[in-house]
């Protein structure tokens, strides 16, 4: 049985390995199977390409989609996508040309918080121009000693009513649906566990995104507990939908599950790559 991991972020994001250094990790590791899927941006794929055929995986081609709906952002994963296609391709320079005006609100919040020259802290960490993220922002605020470790910084400055957090419009649930099938791809809600939706919330959303089109819900998450796993697959079985796995890796230090460290699928769901 394969090893798949289909979800993993390089320096054309927020993580911290290059796309060739994340894919030759993925390959040491045991994963056969294998997705980077960076924030709004395809660009790093032609080289994790490279790198896959080098070291004999397969590279699935993916980028995670930020999206709003209803209060909430999400992020749907376009995977096996033609990162090529023009669609899709406008699709995410839209997503991204919003990030900048974010970023330097986010920082305006921050200084009124007693915390001068976040943008320009934030910018030192950016290994990808257009791509600004609160991972930036955090890891400032952390080195800076304004926290002491990844997970605080979010809960005290980054999310919804704390100084640093900044309502945005992100791309509508139904057009990165759209745009991952121009392009070819496959739509999976990443990590559904991680976001502040009541249960009826919930079957809402997995409602609407199967009738938008939506192909798969990610079980396999290290936003998730054991029992969520379960949880999803439920919800993956009851709407129909095909479920994914992926470790979301960041880099080195980053997160508590390193590649191809996830459990086997559980039983009864229909894995995305059988769609495939
Ligand atoms: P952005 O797209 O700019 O809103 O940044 C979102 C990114 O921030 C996610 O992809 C994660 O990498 C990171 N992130 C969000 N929430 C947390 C959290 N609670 N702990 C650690 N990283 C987080
Ligand atoms: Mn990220
Ligand atoms: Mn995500
Ligand atoms: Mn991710």
């Amino acid at each position: 049985m394969p090893r798949y991991d289909l979800h993993s972020h390089s320096t054309y994001s927020d993580g911290l390995l290059t796309p060739d250094a994340v894919v030759r990790r993925a390959a040491l590791r045991g994963v056969d199977v294998f997705a980077l899927t960076d924030h709004d941006e395809t660009a790093g794929l032609a080289e994790a390409f490279a790198a896959a055929q080098d070291v004999g995986i397969t590279l699935i081609p993916g980028a995670e989609l930020s999206v709003s709906w209803e209060p909430h952002t999400l992020h749907i994963l376009g995977l096996r996508i033609d990162a090529a296609n023009a669609k899709l391709d406008a699709g995410l320079a839209s997503i991204r040309s919003g990030r900048d005006a974010r970023a330097r609100k986010i920082a305006a919040g921050l200084a009124e918080a007693g915390i001068p020259g976040a943008y320009e802290g934030a910018r030192n960490y950016v290994t990808s121009e257009p791509l600004i993220s609160r991972t930036h922002f955090a890891r400032f605020l952390v080195e800076s000693g304004y926290a002491r470790e990844t997970k605080d910084v979010f809960k005290r400055f980054l999310t919804p009513g704390k100084p640093g957090y900044v309502k945005h419009a992100w791309a509508t649930l139904s057009e990165a649906v759209d745009w991952i099938h121009a392009a070819g791809g496959v739509a999976v809600v990443a990590h559904p566990g991680r976001y502040k939706i009541s249960p009826t919330g919930m079957r809402r959303l997995l409602g609407e995104f199967r009738d938008a089109g939506g192909d798969g819900i990610e079980v396999l998450s290290p936003s998730h507990t054991p029992a969520q796993f379960a949880e999803y697959s439920t919800y993956a079985r009851v709407f129909g939908l095909a479920a994914s796995c992926g470790s979301d890796y960041h880099g080195p230090g980053e997160g508590w599950l390193d590649l191809g460290d996830l459990p086997d699928m559980p039983a009864g769901v229909t894995p995305i790559w059988s769609r495939w």
